[in-house]
């Protein structure tokens, strides 16, 4: 086998993604193609002949260490003892279909656009590492989320590219005679016909629907095409696409799941359909297969925002669904119900999140506070049942430590912590970080600091070019960012609710923080509006004039085109990861539990994820977790308590320096923060919570109630 066969085949399974050292390799073909393609292996190969390509692995004489990593490859995709082997044998061959609108698994993989779609991705590669048998079910986007620029005049611009196909690593997805899947998905006005398409995400199957086929009509073939960029006409069919045509396609491919784990409301149809085949297989009443497939269903809710849940028009439903619910014996009324809070209310919309609760046999939050909102939210669907009743938990969300540990990071634990593994979930193996050298650690960091500066004035001066900036201000752009300067970042959607503008608030206190001469503090923004959203595209311009205004243009920093990309190169190179949501509006929060992995401290509301993290001495909290009912007066309450904390704890920490230089109370609290928060907000971590609380159970196995 040539070196050329051997890389095609693992730019194949996105397993390369979270390798480090497979990834160098690609990298090292071409450092510039690597970037410009946007790190996609597939492109890259595509771009040689097998000789040219066998001629560069000579040049650079790499051709062990391609070696090294296909044995690599091989070894784990071989893999059989794995920790499911001992703690998910009830699963066996009847594996979690687990659905999802979106999923981040990789910058060159555009079909996710913020926390969910990443979670989800992180979950699958979990389930990849543990073996927990479990296929993955989305929609396959053709032009992606939008990519995000900044014009002259300090605005997002949403610029749609089209994916490529050839170079994404589809596999076909076959039926039992070899033959490729199309399903059909009914209407009122006809069908939806979707060809199933397959990713290999390391041992776990992706199968993507793609509605681009000449037998839809014009509309519906752009059902696929953006993610989020429709209206509700489209989201409806979207998710009856992804939902119904989800369970068909596993019909099809001759898979019958053990549990079906619904990733947010939008695909609660799900349950109908495997209601529907299970009617048809087995001659039940839609009660009694309903009540049986809501037995091995586990929905998990996302968001106390009401934006975030779909609700649909009785019109649009019965548009749309009139087949369906016709072949489960139900009327238009009596399919509204399903939906609603309360049945008896016409007036009230189908809401996708109340289907979910409806038909799954337990439900749950993704932090304990989350938990707590989430009873408290949809408590009207439960009117006999005392709050602890209600048949909602939480498992608290986490992160995949392979994908966001910097390499320089990884190595250094391998060389300092003998019993530790980035697999691992045991706290007692994360506190060998206590016994790392304060200097190699801090060391380390500083060169992830001055990787991600090197990172951001690039993209600076290249968007300054774009827009035709003068040769002074890109000149500029070369200096911006002091290495030396406490470093703060904040990158996430550019929803109201997490308030990017709060530090800013009041301007002349934000001036004297970030200039001052001795103790300077920088900022780096980055983050997305959604196209509608036209409170969080002015908040995006307000931090650009910022960042436009002299006076600043050193020190904050926005980075457009927030990704999987920029988002590693963001937590793994600041010192501080900022977080300053409306309580209790962030359901969890993700990205901070990334920047813990690399040595960044948390500086954050007490909400989400970081309201049952925060310990006194593993990060920074802004405030007191108190709220308040009138946005405004929390607003300022919660930026006044920003810059205090920042004033008075995390500046003079960060400047205190011993006599070798060293922040010794600072390596402190990063070895803290690591010790106590990595292993406890990893996704393995989740994904066992997962299996033990609610895939087990649902499956069959023993009941184990989980935590509230
Ligand atoms: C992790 C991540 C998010 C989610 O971050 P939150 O802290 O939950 O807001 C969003 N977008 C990208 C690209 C990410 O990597």
């Amino acid at each position: 086998m040539t070196s050329y066969e051997r890389c095609v085949e693992i730019a194949h399974n996105l397993w390369w993604s979270w390798h480090p050292d497979v990834v160098e390799i690609f990298q090292l073909v071409d450092p510039a193609r690597w970037r410009e393609l946007g790190h996609n292996p597939i492109a890259l190969l595509r771009e040689y002949t097998p000789e040219e390509f066998e001629q560069r692995i000579l040049e650079l004489a790499i051709q062990t260490r391609i070696n090294v990593a296909y044995r690599h490859f091989k070894k784990y995709v071989s893999e059989r003892t794995l920790w499911a082997r001992q703690n998910a044998g009830v699963l066996g061959s009847r594996p979690v279909a687990y659905f999802s609108l979106e999923f981040g698994i990789h910058e060159s993989m555009p079909i996710y656009s913020g926390g969910l779609g990443v979670l989800a991705g992180d979950h699958v590669k979990s389930c990849s590492g543990m073996g927990v048998p479990l296929v993955a079910i989305g929609l396959f986007y053709d032009k992606g989320y939008f990519k995000q620029l900044i014009d002259a005049n300090c605005n997002q611009v949403e610029d749609y590219v089209d994916t490529d196909i050839a170079n994404l690593p589809f596999e076909p997805a076959l039926d039992k005679n070899g033959n490729k899947i199309t399903v059909e998905v009914n209407t009122k006005s006809g069908p939806i016909y979707a060809r199933v398409r397959c990713i290999r995400v390391g041992r776990v199957n992706l199968y993507l629907l793609d509605a681009d086929l000449e037998e839809n009509s014009d509309e519906d073939r752009k059902l696929t095409s953006t993610l989020y960029g429709g209206d509700v006409k489209m989201r409806i069919r979207q998710e009856l696409l992804c939902g119904v045509g989800g369970v068909r396609a596993l019909k099809a491919l001759g898979i019958t799941p053990g549990v079906y784990h619904l990733n947010e409301g939008h695909n609660s149809f799900a349950t109908l359909e495997a209601a529907r085949q299970k009617m048809v297989a087995c001659g039940m009443s839609f009660q009694d297969a309903m009540r049986e497939v809501a037995q091995q269903t586990v929905f998990t809710t996302h968001t106390p925002v009401a934006a975030g849940h779909d609700y649909f028009e009785k019109s649009l439903i019965e548009q749309n669904l009139e087949p369906l619910y016709k072949a489960l014996g139900l009327d238009l009324k009596s399919f509204m119900a399903l939906g609603r809070q309360n049945p008896e209310d016409e007036k009230e919309k189908f809401c996708m999140t109340v289907l979910g609760m409806k038909t799954s046999r337990y439900a749950n939050a993704v932090s304990s506070l989350h938990g707590v909102v989430t009873r408290r939210m949809w408590r009207g669907l439960w009117p006999n049942k005392t709050e602890e009743e209600i048949p909602v938990g939480h498992i608290t969300n986490g992160v995949h430590v392979p994908t966001w540990m910097a390499p320089q990071i990884k190595r250094l634990f391998e060389r300092s912590m003998p019993n530790w593994s980035e697999e691992s979930i045991d706290p007692n193996v994360w506190s060998e970080v206590y016994g790392i050298d304060s200097g190699d650690l801090w060391e380390t960091h500083c060169a992830l600091k001055n990787r991600l500066f090197d990172f951001a004035r690039r993209r600076v001066g290249r968007q300054l070019t774009r827009v035709g900036a003068s040769p002074e201000a890109i000149e500029e752009a070369k200096h911006i960012l002091d290495p030396n300067a406490l470093t703060i970042g904040f990158a996430r959607r550019f929803a109201e609710y997490k308030r990017a503008f709060l530090i800013v608030q009041d301007e002349d206190h934000f001036d004297r923080i970030v200039n001052n001469p001795d103790r300077p503090v920088q900022f780096i923004f980055a983050g997305k509006a959604h196209p509608a959203d036209n409170i969080g595209k002015d908040v995006i311009n307000r931090i650009v004039r910022i960042q436009r205004n002299p006076k600043f243009s050193r020190r904050v920093i926005f980075l457009e085109d927030y990704d999987i990309n920029v988002a590693r190169h963001l937590v793994q190179g600041v010192d501080v990861w900022l977080n300053n949501p409306r309580r209790p509006l962030e359901a969890s929060g993700t990205s901070g539990q990334k920047a813990v992995l690399n040595g960044a401290l948390n500086f954050s509301i007490l909400d989400g994820w970081w309201a049952e993290a925060y310990d006194g001495a593993n990060g920074f909290a802004i405030g007191d977790g108190s709220t308040h009912v009138d946005w405004k007066v929390m607003d300022k309450r919660d930026g006044d308590a920003a810059l205090e904390t920042l004033e008075n704890q995390v500046i003079p920490t960060y400047y205190k320096r011993n006599e070798h230089g060293l922040p010794i109370d600072w390596i402190r609290l990063m070895k803290n923060s690591i010790a106590t928060l990595a292993w406890r907000f990893s996704s393995h971590r989740m994904v066992a919570d997962y299996v033990k609380y609610a895939y087990m159970p649902a499956a069959g196995g023993m009941s184990v109630k989980m935590p509230r």
